[in-house]
């Protein structure tokens, strides 16, 4: 079996990662510095056999490979976005910064696998939801959850026709873990195709948690991508990997997951 190194193990995705890696019988090193991790979300993991934890800022140097994300398409012009679209991303805009420096990150990951053959994989991750996540990232699935647990309009951004597809974690970390283990080298999307407006999420959430909150429109920030739903024929025919948790079924679990830490 082999050691995993997981960065960012104490965050959302990272520490269902650790979580996968332990079940299948890896040696997980999960390393975090906690800026945006919580250790409680690990808290289960320390002392079990197979874990160990180390508290390390990445930035201060270490040989790994990085996840990617489904903004380095941007605000897309090709619909749904399949792994060989280079993207519409406006470099000076607010998302700027992270998604060039996501490019950037693949663009250098493809550098050291063709110049100095390190075995690298490439995930393109889009939007995943599930318990763990932070309540106050400013995404969506925890703004508007807890916004109806408490009974708080729910903030729509624009006129909320803007589309999103949710991928549920242990869908997304079964896919992660899926690309890994194989041997494809360029970037893989990773996500749910399950389409739909931020207008129709905020009225399932609504509905799940049975809240009387009403919506709110507010303007909608700069460059947010009007459409975005991944292609995932590649992982479907390479990976024989696809979502298999069905929307009301993952919200139902992170519905109660912010009503316990709420
Ligand atoms: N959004 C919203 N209200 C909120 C937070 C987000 O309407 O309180 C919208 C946001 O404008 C975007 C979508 O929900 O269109 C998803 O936003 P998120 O930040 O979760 O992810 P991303 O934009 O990176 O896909």
């Amino acid at each position: 079996m082999t050691r995993a190194l997981i960065t960012g193990g104490a965050g959302f995705l990272g520490s269902h990662l650790c979580e996968l890696f332990l079940e299948r019988g890896h040696e997980v090193i999960c390393i975090d510095n906690f800026i945006t991790g919580n250790p409680a979300n690990i808290q289960h993991l320390i002392g079990r056999e197979g874990f160990s934890f180390v508290k390390y800022d990445v930035t201060n140097y270490i040989h790994i490979v990085i996840a990617s994300t489904s903004e380095v398409y941007g605000d897309p012009l090709v619909h749904p976005q399949k792994e060989d679209y280079w993207g519409n991303v406006n470099p000076v805009g607010p998302r700027g910064v992270y998604d060039e420096a996501k490019r950037f990150a693949e663009a250098m990951t493809m550098a050291y696998h063709r110049f100095h053959g390190v075995e690298t994989r490439i995930v393109r991750i889009f939007n995943t939801y599930g318990p763990r996540m932070r309540i106050k990232d400013g995404r969506v699935v925890p703004a508007f959850i807890s916004q109806a647990l408490r009974n708080e309009p729910l903030t729509v951004f624009g006129d909320g026709s803007q589309t999103r597809s949710f991928c549920f974690v242990t869908d997304l970390i079964e896919g992660i873990y899926r690309l890994l283990m194989s041997d494809e080298v360029n970037p893989t999307n990773i996500g749910n195709p399950n389409e739909m407006t931020v207008l129709q999420f905020a009225q399932e959430i609504k509905r799940l948690t049975g809240s009387s909150a009403p919506i709110e429109f507010r303007p909608l920030p700069e460059d947010d991508p009007k459409i975005r739903r991944p292609d995932i024929t590649k992982a479907r025919t390479l990976l024989h990997w696809e979502p298999v948790v069905p929307l009301e079924e993952g919200l139902a679990k992170t519905i109660d997951y912010f009503r316990r830490v709420l």
